[in-house]
């Protein structure tokens, strides 16, 4: 098991995803004559899991049954055991666009943190790119680089202990992005600057509060960045629901009976259908929720050119 190849069977050593909805799921450890526990029973790894193929449903021990999933940086980042706050798939997706990462890209980052960011951006710059990501937080950086590890990527990411605002990422001029998500990223620009290619690249800056933003900015335009501007990206989720609605009575006989409206709209658009022997109209409609996941942090995007 890789994270940046998927393979068919499961085996002892492996990460593995329990899926038992979109809002439950978690990751363990496969390991011979080892054991977990679910609310529909206990899984044996021996017998039900290794040897058989991912994506399959296992029946726990009370009989009710869980699939198991291959590992990805996107069910990582929901089931990872957090150590900091982490980045998530909504602004990981729009930091990898816009950084323009692809196969073979050389990116520093930092912090690590959680690795929820890291592992997302080594599935993108693999086979041939390389992470350097720097966490000075040594028990943070010793749980990723074990993470690593275990998740076969090790290969394409190298972790320095270190303070990224006083020593850097300790490289210079080979990369083509780099991403801060530190609380003082001012600080670490100009080392950002000098880790990117001399002929230029991309930066990017996540920070919760606008006045972070506000000095981040300030330093990329004194370090000769172009291009800077900043993102808050939102996900609005709507409520897909079938409603149905009693249909008004306007009594027989008068031309301009529901009946024939209702059906009108039925047959073109295909999506409300009437039942008149009910009096009911059903029709499906969709409403943002009222309670969304909001602000997370902004994102300051920039570029490098050759100068
Ligand atoms: N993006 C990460 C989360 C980063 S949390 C993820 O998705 O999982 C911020 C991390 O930055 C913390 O672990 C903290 O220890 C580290 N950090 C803060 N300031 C730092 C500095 N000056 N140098 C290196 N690491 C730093």
């Amino acid at each position: 098991m890789s994270f940046v190849e998927y393979k068919d069977i499961i085996q002892n050593g492996d990460t593995a995803i329990v899926f038992l909805g979109h809002d439950s799921m978690f990751a363990i450890k496969v390991q011979q004559g080892g054991a977990t526990q679910t609310k529909y029973g206990a899984i044996k790894h021996s017998t039900d899991l290794i040897g058989k193929r991912y994506g399959s449903r296992i029946t726990c021990s009370k009989g009710g049954w869980v699939y198991i999933l291959h590992p990805t940086p996107e069910l990582w980042t929901v089931t990872l055991p957090h150590r900091t706050q982490i980045l998530y798939s909504t602004d990981i997706s729009m930091i990898i666009m816009m950084l323009e990462l692809k196969p073979g890209s050389i990116v520093c980052e930092s912090g690590t943190g959680s690795g929820s960011l890291s592992h997302a951006i080594i599935r993108t710059i693999a086979p041939t790119g390389q992470l350097y990501t720097v966490e000075f937080h040594k028990q943070r950086a010793d749980k990723a680089k074990e993470e690593f590890h275990e998740h076969k990527v090790d290969h394409l990411v190298t972790v320095k202990t270190q303070d990224v605002c006083k020593e850097g990422f300790g490289v210079t001029n080979i990369a083509d992005a780099v991403f801060l998500d530190i609380p003082s990223p001012w600080e670490a620009v100009k080392y950002a600057k000098s880790a990117l290619k001399i002929e230029g690249g991309r930066i990017c800056s996540f920070s919760p509060c606008i006045e972070q933003v506000q000095r981040t900015c300030l330093a990329m335009t004194e370090q000769g960045f172009n291009d800077i501007s900043t993102f808050e990206i939102l996900l609005r989720v709507h409520d897909v629901r079938t409603v149905s609605l009693q249909l008004p009575d306007f009594g027989t006989g008068d031309k301009n009976s529901l009946d024939k409206p209702a059906d009108t709209v039925s047959q073109s658009k295909g999506k409300c259908c009437t039942d008149s022997q009910q009096g009911t109209i059903q029709f499906k409609s969709g409403a943002p929720v009222k309670e969304m996941a909001g602000h997370t942090g902004y994102l300051t995007f920039a570029t490098k050119y050759l100068s």
